[in-house]
């Protein structure tokens, strides 16, 4: 057997390690023996998400591209967290931090870049130490650094208004700071945009809550130990508590210089991505020139990897990189934009095709020369993208009928598109999937959206193109995907769907999680179904229910609601949002007593007592000598209420006194989502109570409107009437049925919004009215179970359920 070659790729990032992937995959593991340097501690991961990280919408678990695993099971050796220093060509060694010695056959140099810090006075302290306040944002380090600082401050400013400045204004956002935008020219993203489409975004961000300042140029940090503000060369200020800078990055060439490479930007390499002076280097990613040229974004990284891995395993020695033309689609700060080549025309030839809606924060313009596209923007609406980029990529030339390359009108279907599309166009810019990859995936026998974008990882960046990924895994199916059995599972975990589930759950008597992954998932237990089977099993067992605490998120243990800074939030009931003055004393005692540092009204009409310490919770209770609101749970949540016919003038329904009885019958039952509730004493609807989960709204003749499936969140809907009844004890019977409807038939976190609209306002009323499936009396008599066996969660500050309930050990970050 031919001795293996010893292969060193210097970067954990994700230019080198795709291009290990690429190796690997053509066989690379019989030929070399791989080592990695990395100076980041972790496994590869997607740097596009970091701004998911930072917002807090992503877990830093979910956006390992390769975990520690993969490289144990590709044979590769990773030196985590070991920098290289330098690279000796003569010896053909690499020396790395903690005296790590890596012999080479060849070398891979794929050191991405760094942000670039421009000569901006008061960055750091004297002397030189890193000033308390000032970030990058670059890698995972960077959100954490972020994240930690940002918690109790008012305001942030990111200086750069380009792609990564506003992915970290959005990512800023979620610690609820005022975050402004400081940008030295005059419009937004400078690089894909032109001043009308910058205008449009500007505008939008504005609308979001981002503040942008344009034609900038910030002079200094200001603050002598911290970050107070900034100052700007027109000398106006701006006070902030925390810096981003984002104006740039700069390659990372410096080990490559020390070994005498050719540098100019970036490590210059020839057609093979291989450097002119050694043919056993190579250099990939944003820290390599080819031709010029330095690339900051992934897809071009995509096509270099694989031409230096066809020609560095001799698959194809004479694959060749032509370069990239730069076409890319990106969400920024949830909004879609496709940009391609040239933003402004530049020859008197040169033809503009454009569209505007600013109202709507649309925007297309293409600029045309001899009938092929040589750059293009669209802004808000991306529908035409995957057919311009492929236009645009490959120089075909254009349909005489413009207007057609704006708008579906007379243009080809998407079907007709995606047969069109070559086999080699991406269809995922961030994981570099192309539509053969998608196809062949499809072909191995993976014939679901979800098993397709999990092997490929399509559509798994930034989501753009997941819609063009579903469409070209339908056509390659040949119209439709199969629906993912998954999907209809109640919980991931175990494969059934929540009627089965049910079924098996009370034919075999199961009380417990644990019991249920036992009998019906093999004995494995997946920590992210524990939640769902336990609302499941209260709902189906009652007091008979074996509760094991594991199985609950941390506000379930503790019955209060976890905030951002690992403080809890503290709401006790207060029914119908009506309270007293002795009420008031002792929620004002328990705020002086515990220093809690914010009261809030809430939107349910109640006291919320904001940044509880956990082993403060106990105690809080005691003092406070009121039941649990259950602000925290998968759980009812609460009933507004109008002032009604008491006090209203135009009341005609006493909607105070329906909601102290709803309160008091329905409080703290589990549901498979939060339901909020509400009364109103007439169709004015002052307490909103058409547009929640279930509602009860006072009508002409002394007769209630019950309304369910409303939504007044994210998602807006009225709520469908379910039947009109005559008195309050029809109310909490008529709700109770259907609320013990919804508990038995949705999917767990299934709002009764989809609910609703997924089973059909028809079939719940010919159900839970008409009683045709003949349940309704063993729906009611499970509901008067569930009620009885009410206790209030917060009597454990008498009893506590483990001894290390209410210690305090989370940290926010991990
Ligand atoms: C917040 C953010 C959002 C982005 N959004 C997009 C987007 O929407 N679309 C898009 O196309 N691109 C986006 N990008 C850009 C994209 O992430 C980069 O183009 C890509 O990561 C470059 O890959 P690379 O391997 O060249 O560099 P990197 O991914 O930076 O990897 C280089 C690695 O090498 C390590 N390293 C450097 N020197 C040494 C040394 N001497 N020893 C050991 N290790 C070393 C670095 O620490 C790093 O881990 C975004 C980037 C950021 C930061
Ligand atoms: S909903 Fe009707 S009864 Fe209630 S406060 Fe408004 S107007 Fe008055």
């Amino acid at each position: 057997m031919q001795k293996k070659r010893k292969l060193v790729l210097i970067g954990n990032g994700m230019a080198g390690v795709r291009t290990v992937e690429e190796i690997l995959a053509r066989g690379g593991a019989d030929q070399f023996e791989i080592t990695i340097f990395g100076d980041e501690p972790y496994g590869n991961y997607n740097r596009i998400l970091l701004s998911e990280v930072l917002n807090g919408s992503q877990d830093p678990s979910e956006i390992f591209l390769n975990p520690l695993a993969w490289y144990r099971e590709n044979g590769v050796q990773l030196h985590a967290g070991v920098r290289a220093r330098a690279i000796h060509r003569h010896s053909r060694q690499v020396t790395g931090d903690h005296g790590v010695v890596a012999p080479y056959d060849n070398l891979i140099i794929a050191t991405g870049s760094s942000p670039y810090i421009p000569p901006i006075q008061g960055v750091r302290l004297e002397g030189g130490r890193e000033k308390p306040g000032v970030f990058v944002f670059r890698s995972l380090d960077d959100c954490h650094k972020i994240a930690q600082y940002a918690r109790g401050k008012r305001s942030a400013a990111v200086i750069g208004g380009g792609l990564l400045g506003l992915e970290a204004a959005r990512g800023l956002q979620n610690f609820g700071l005022d975050v402004h935008v400081v940008h030295i020219s005059g419009h937004l993203m400078g690089q894909q945009l032109d001043a009308t489409a910058g205008g449009i975004l500007r505008t939008t961000l504005e609308q979001l809550g981002v503040t942008v300042h344009l034609n900038k140029s910030t002079k200094e940090v200001l603050g002598d130990d911290r970050v107070t503000g900034l100052r700007f060369a027109d000398d106006e200020t701006l006070a902030c508590d925390l810096v981003v800078i984002s104006a740039g990055i700069r390659p990372n060439v410096e080990i490559a210089l020390r070994a005498g490479l050719t540098v100019e930007r970036g490590i210059v390499v020839d057609n093979h991505m291989r450097s002119p002076d050694d043919p056993r280097v190579y250099a990939v990613g944003e820290c390599a020139q080819h031709r010029g040229q330095v690339y900051g974004l992934v897809a071009p990284l995509w096509e270099q990897g694989k031409v230096l891995a066809d020609h560095i395993t001799k698959r194809n020695e004479k694959a060749s990189y032509a370069g990239s033309k730069v076409s890319t689609k990106l969400k920024v700060m949830g909004i879609q934009l496709a940009s391609m080549g040239i933003t402004e025309p530049a020859d008197d030839r040169d033809e503009i095709v454009q569209f505007l809606e600013p109202k709507k924060g649309t925007y297309k313009k293409l600029i045309i020369r001899d009938g092929r596209l040589l750059g293009g923007i669209l802004l808000g609406d991306v529908s035409k993208a995957a057919y311009l980029m492929q236009a645009f990529d490959k120089s075909t030339p254009l349909p005489e009928e413009r207007l057609s390359l704006l708008f579906d009108i007379g243009a080809p279907s998407p079907q007709a598109t995606i047969e069109e599309m070559p086999q080699g166009m991406q269809v995922c810019n961030c994981n570099g999937v192309t539509k053969e990859g998608l196809v062949a995936c499809v072909r191995s026998g993976k014939r679901t959206l979800r098993t397709v974008m999990d092997a490929t990882r399509a559509g798994m960046g930034c989501g753009a193109c997941k819609q063009l990924v579903s469409e070209v895994v339908a056509w390659a199916c040949g119209g439709a995907a199969e629906q993912d059995p998954a999907a209809s599972y109640y919980v991931p975990g175990v494969p059934l769907s929540k009627p089965e589930l049910v079924q098996a759950i009370r034919e075999r008597r199961l009380r417990s999680v644990s019991a249920v992954f036992r009998e019906l998932a093999g004995g494995n237990e997946d920590p992210g179904s524990k939640p769902g089977l336990a609302s499941l099993l209260r709902t189906l067992w009652h007091h008979e229910y074996d509760d094991e605490r594991d199985a609950r998120f941390i506000n379930d243990r503790v019955h209060a609601n976890i905030q951002k800074d690992g403080t809890f939030s503290v709401i006790p009931q207060i029914a119908g949002g009506i309270t007293s003055a002795a009420q008031l004393r002792r929620i004002a005692d328990v705020v002086d007593k515990y220093r809690v540092p914010l009261v809030k009204l809430t939107g349910g009409q109640r006291i919320d007592l904001l940044g509880v310490k956990k082993e403060d919770l106990p105690a809080v209770w005691r003092d406070l000598e009121m039941p649990s609101g259950f602000a925290y749970g998968k759980s009812y949540r609460t009933c507004k209420s109008c002032v009604g016919s008491d006090f209203c003038r135009y009341g005609l329904g006493d909607s105070i006194a329906l909601a102290v009885k709803i309160e008091d019958r329905f409080q703290g039952m589990d549901t498979p989502a939060k339901l909020k509730l509400a009364t109103a004493g007439c169709p004015r609807n002052c307490s909103e109570a058409m547009v929640k989960d279930v509602g009860a709204v006072a009508v002409e003749g002394g007769k209630w409107e019950i309304y369910v499936g409303g939504a007044a969140g994210a998602h807006v809907r009225k709520g469908d009437v379910l039947c009109t009844v005559d008195a309050h004890e029809d109310v909490l019977r008529l709700m109770g049925r259907f609320i013990q409807y919804y508990r038995e038939n949705a999917r767990y976190l299934e709002r009764t919004y989809g609910f609703v609209e997924r089973v059909g306002i028809q079939k719940i009323r010919a159900v839970v009215v008409d009683d045709s499936e003949g349940i309704a009396a063993r729906l009611d008599e499970e509901m008067r179970k569930t009620v009885e066996a009410y206790r209030d969660p917060w009597r454990e500050a008498y009893a506590p359920a483990t001894p290390n309930q209410f210690r305090s050990v989370l940290p926010i970050v991990q």
